[in-house]
């Protein structure tokens, strides 16, 4: 499921509400005080659309996610019994008292009914669906995974006739006493054969055969309209005969329920509405909790004297335990999310170093930089070299969440893997690019940077159509046409087989705000502004101009180009710390270093410490190894630069050489440090704050280089939960 699609299955979610409605007026009878034959059609024929519904729902999602890689489905399978458990199991302790006070454990208990109705019949009379919905999943998972699609639902089809005639169709089983006792040695095992049996199987699979078949055709939504309401109306009838002849044991299953429940559920996709999560739980929880209403509303009567009004009166004590049912689910929702919340807040990683992603932050430097930039200057995201370090395609992702349609990267690589994790808009190559990967190019839609004359040629005799930025060097002496050659630069617009959609430069001394480079700058700037003109005087359109990255943005805001190549800032970071600029921008790091304390030990004074014995403790202390080195990009330069990290909130300083896999530190001033803690080398422990800026410049570098050579082992954690969309 993309992005895109999440967006349809409002209808859906809407219908769990009327769903959950129905299933409270299936347990609290809300028309009997009025009149019986109606109540009985709202409880016992129209409300069973409820739990095929959801079976249904189920279905759709479940086993859409069923592929062809074997492991990975059978984890998948392995997840939602493991999810659908674990609910299953609260929902069991949650109603344990009222099984208590009913008698449960009193009354013929033994351990063998226990069992059974954990296994088939639910501990209390409505969570024989969370069972129910485990095993039917199994048995369809078993038959999609072995069978062909018509077969398995032949299968299931086969299950639910053998179910009918154990539930509404009762009567022609009798017919046959060796059939009759079939069904009764059923019963001996569960209540009823509306069960994960030989109920859920064809609801579920009808549910997968949509995903994979049904084309969600708007156009359609007038025949599933009829075709709902014909089969709804067919279906009631039947229930109606049925009773009429006195052919049931129980009324949970009917064989018009079948198309009446197609018909439905297409139509409830065709709507097309947004998704709404939230009242896809409020379903559940209202689902799982109203039998708990039932009796605090019975109990509430009993203790005010209103019994006769509150219970006794059927719509009064529906409509009191829908709105109580309703009030409480909410109430628990909100609870459910605090408790994830704070569980989330003191994070338990287990890895051994690791990079927190601060993704709110990401999307404030984005507002700021959007702040400062002229308006119709949009901001093309640099996102090489795994956006510096931080998840190339994962920063991507979210950055087109936040509405930014063009990217930037340094290789043909990058661009691709872009691509191939759904980015979407505009993807520059700003490195150089052998002709021979052209193919790949126009294969994935990237823009390629036409580095110069004779690059421009090469391409366009692969009579490859491709997109093209044109790159003038206007003096950092690297990639691109020298500004000099306006002949080569305009011979570079008339390729056939190149699009040209940009013209840009790169400037080499922005950072600066010494005169001299300043007055360097604004050369640079006024000689690809003479290209343009010269371009333009020749009847040639540049298309989009780009020119700054971010210290252009920084130090000439005033700039007015289509783009600004923003990198560094993105990430809420300067190059070296104490970096003067001209424009203010309040900029939040987005990136934490972190690390594991993974040994505590004694050391005597003398002992020496690391390779090549390159610390000897003054005095008795102590010493922690954490679990990262200068293979996961802590410079060996940082070994006697005066460097710390970050434990328990405090600074403790780096001795020895750092090794590969792990560095040292003297931890002899903590006294609470132990095998587990959290070292942070770059981010904020309580009071304390290592910035990137100063660890980069205690290995005489900038911060661009030390985040960008952040080592494969650093696990990325991404912290969503704050982003505001
Ligand atoms: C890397 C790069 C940028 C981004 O630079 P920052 O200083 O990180 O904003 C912009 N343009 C080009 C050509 C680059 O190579």
């Amino acid at each position: 499921m993309g992005t895109g699609s999440e967006k349809k299955y409002g209808g859906l979610d809407g219908f769990r509400i009327i769903a959950a409605i129905l299933v409270i007026a299936n347990h609290t009878s809300p028309l009997l005080s009025y009149d019986a034959f109606a109540d009985f059609t709202l409880t016992r024929i129209v409300s069973r659309v409820t739990v095929p519904f959801f079976f249904m729902c189920t279905g759709y999602f479940f086993l859409q996610q069923i592929g062809t890689d074997k492991d990975k489905n059978f984890d998948r399978l392995l997840k939602f019994l493991y999810k659908v458990g674990k609910l299953y199991m609260l929902s069991i302790l949650l109603y344990l008292p009222i099984n208590v006070y009913a008698g449960y454990f009193t009354n013929q208990f033994s351990v063998m009914t226990m069992v059974k109705d954990i296994l088939f019949n639910g501990t209390l009379y409505h969570l024989w669906y969370f069972p129910g919905v485990m095993l039917g999943v199994c048995i369809c998972y078993f038959l999609h995974t072995r069978l062909s699609a018509i077969g398995a639902f032949l299968i299931a089809l086969l299950l639910y006739g053998i179910g009918l005639l154990g539930d509404s169709y009762y009567a022609f089983a009798q017919m046959n006493p060796y059939i009759e006792s079939f069904y009764q040695a059923m019963f001996s095992l569960f209540d009823f054969t509306r069960n994960g049996i030989f109920f859920a199987p064809v609801f579920i699979m009808l549910g997968g055969l949509i995903a994979t078949y049904g084309k969600h055709d708007q156009t359609k939504r007038m025949s599933y309209t009829v075709g709902f309401v014909f089969f709804f109306a067919m279906m009631v009838t039947e229930g109606l005969l049925v009773h009429a002849f006195h052919l049931s044991r129980h009324d949970s299953m009917y064989l018009l329920s079948i198309p009446c429940m197609y018909f439905l559920f297409q139509l409830l996709l065709s709507m097309r509405i947004r998704s709404r999560r939230y009242l896809r739980n409020l379903g559940m929880y209202v689902y799982i909790l109203h039998p708990m209403c039932i009796v605090i509303i019975r109990a509430m009567g009993k203790a005010t004297g209103l019994t006769s009004l509150v219970v006794e009166n059927s719509l009064v004590h529906f409509l009191l335990v829908t709105v109580l049912s309703f009030v409480v689910s909410v109430f628990a929702i909100i609870l459910v999310k605090k408790i994830k919340k704070e569980s989330s807040r003191a994070p338990d990683y287990s890895e051994r170093a690791w990079a927190e992603i601060n993704v709110a932050h990401l999307q404030h430097n984005v507002r700021e930089i959007r702040r400062v930039l002229p308006k119709g200057c949009d901001i093309m995201a640099v996102v090489k070299a795994q956006a510096y370090g931080h998840g190339g395609w994962q920063i991507a992702r979210y950055l087109q969440k936040l509405g930014i349609g063009h990217f930037a990267v340094a290789t043909l690589e990058e661009g691709i893997e872009l691509r191939k994790k759904g980015v979407r808009g505009e993807i520059l190559v700003l490195g150089h690019t052998h002709e021979s990967h052209i193919r790949q190019i126009a294969r994935y839609r990237l823009t390629q940077t036409v580095v110069d004359a004779e690059h421009a040629k090469k391409l366009n005799d692969c009579k490859v159509k491709i997109h093209v930025h044109i790159k003038i060097d206007t003096g950092m002496g690297r990639l691109g046409e020298s500004y000099h050659n306006i002949e080569e630069i305009a011979s570079l617009y008339r390729y056939r087989n190149l699009y040209v959609c940009g013209t840009f430069t790169h400037l080499n001394a922005a950072d600066s705000l010494e005169e001299p480079d300043v007055i360097y700058t604004k050369n640079q700037i006024s000689r690809f502004q003479k290209v343009i003109e010269q371009l333009r005087a020749k009847g040639i359109d540049p298309q989009k101009l780009h020119v700054q990255s971010s210290y252009g943005v920084f130090n000439y805001s005033e700039l007015n180009y289509d783009y600004a190549r923003i990198g560094i800032a993105l990430y809420g970071m300067l190059s070296s710390e104490g970096d003067k600029v001209k424009t203010h921008m309040e900029l939040r790091p987005v990136l934490s270093l972190k690390a594991r304390v993974v040994q505590v030990k004694q050391v005597e004074k003398g002992a020496s410490v690391g390779y090549g014995r390159a610390y000897t403790a003054d005095r008795d202390g102590k010493i922690a190894i954490i679990s990262i080195g200068y293979a996961d990009g802590m410079p060996r330069l940082l070994s006697h630069a005066s460097a710390s990290c970050l434990i328990k909130g405090k600074r403790v300083p780096i001795i020895g050489s750092v090794c590969m896999d792990q560095l040292i530190v003297d931890i002899s001033d903590l006294d609470d440090a132990v095998q587990g803690d959290i070292a942070t080398l770059i981010g904020v422990d309580q009071a304390e704050c290592i910035s990137a800026e100063e660890l980069a410049s205690q290995c005489s570098t900038i911060t661009n280089e030390l985040v960008s050579r952040l080592g494969e082992r650093v696990k990325k954690v991404y912290r969503s939960d704050s982003i505001v969309l």
